[in-house]
């Protein structure tokens, strides 16, 4: 089948090529996002794959439909960014990668506690000039905190068993709790009662309607003084402009991120050149005890050959059967 892949980089044509050896589709890579203007540089494809900041709305849809897109291959688990109910009333089958590797982006989230919690990119700095005083740099022992996970679905769970390693009291927030967590004396609470109770809250649920600013001024006010935020989950689970006011009283002690609100017009591209035009970004930057990565949690030679395989297994599924079992259903 003909796949054209948008917001292509170098190691999405190197992962892509190799795997698709064994499934011979006909590849064809796009560095420009999926928006209703590129669209039409699909045409002939029959197939479509966008990554997480393509805009997958009834815009571009329309416009795939009508140059003859049939199948719209989603390399991300998260499928907020695309408008399924514009999808469906255009025929369009919408198919994404619902697990690759929940170590990669749980591994990363714990890296972003440790490297806050003790400091690590300052240390580095000041190594480097010659600076060997350890002012500022005191953390705290995970060992006896009590960490909050929101979302403990495939990352969040490992997430979960992760800290309990640690020696963490784990408190778990969940529309549907997992037995196995439960019987691994992971307690389940309300988000309220999280908020109120934990030295840290990592984010791992899914951006939709309800979660939206989860993390608001409301839940900021709940947190305990000088809690540690993550989120390595959407950028919209969290209302920045309440965090930056939360960090500016000191409410906040510490924040970790991956991913960012608007972070399509940012993350994925080299702005060292440009000016910084998001002010809420820049006032971000601000904070020493604010710590950012550009979306790279899923960013392991492991992950990307799984969603590489695992797109490629979509569009042959459906090619083959019109049906995939990794279709996205509209609840
Ligand atoms: P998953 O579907 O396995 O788990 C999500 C969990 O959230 C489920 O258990 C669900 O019941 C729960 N949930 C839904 N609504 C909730 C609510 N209101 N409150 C509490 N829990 C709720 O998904 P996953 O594979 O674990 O991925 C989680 C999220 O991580 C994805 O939605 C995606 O946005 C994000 N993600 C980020 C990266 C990255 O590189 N930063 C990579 C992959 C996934």
């Amino acid at each position: 089948m003909q796949l054209t892949v948008y917001s292509a980089k170098p190691f999405d044509r190197e992962f892509f090529a190799r795997e698709n050896e064994a499934f011979g589709h006909d590849l064809t890579f796009l560095e420009p996002r999926l928006t209703a203007e590129t669209a039409p540089l699909a045409a002939g494809a029959g197939a479509v794959c966008p990554f997480v900041n393509d805009s997958v709305d009834a815009a571009a849809l329309e416009v795939l439909a009508e140059v003859g897109t049939k199948l719209i291959a989603l390399r991300s688990a998260g499928f907020n960014h695309v408008d399924l109910a514009a999808a469906d009333r255009l025929g369009l089958t919408v198919v994404r990668v619902p697990a690759y590797s929940p170590h990669a982006v749980a591994e990363h989230t714990i890296a972003l506690i440790l490297s806050l919690n003790r400091k690590i990119p300052r240390a580095r700095d000041r190594i480097r000039e010659g600076n060997f005083a350890l002012d500022g740099l005191m953390g705290f022992d995970l060992h006896g905190k009590t960490a909050g996970v929101i979302g403990t679905g495939k990352i969040g769970a490992v997430v979960a068993r992760i800290l309990l390693g640690f020696g963490c009291h784990v408190l778990a927030a969940d529309t549907e709790p997992d037995k196995a967590l439960l019987a691994e004396d992971v307690e389940y609470v309300a988000a309220d009662e999280l908020a109120s109770r934990s030295d840290l809250v990592t984010l791992h649920c899914p951006l939709t309607p309800d979660t939206r600013h989860l993390v608001d001024a409301a839940f900021l006010d709940r947190m305990k003084p000088g809690a540690m935020l993550i989120n390595t989950s959407r950028g919209a689970l969290i209302d920045t402009r309440a965090v930056i006011d939360a960090l500016k009283t000191r409410r906040l002690g510490s924040l970790g991120i991956d991913v960012y609100e608007e972070e399509a017009d940012l993350f994925f591209e080299d702005h060292s050149s440009d000016p910084l035009t998001d002010d809420v970004f820049a006032r971000l930057l601000t904070f020493p005890n604010v710590l950012v990565t550009g979306h790279q949690a899923f960013f392991t030679r492991e992950a990307v050959t799984a969603i590489a395989r695992t797109t490629l297994q979509n569009v042959t599924d459906f090619e083959r059967t019109g049906r995939c079992s990794n279709a996205v259903r509209r609840n």
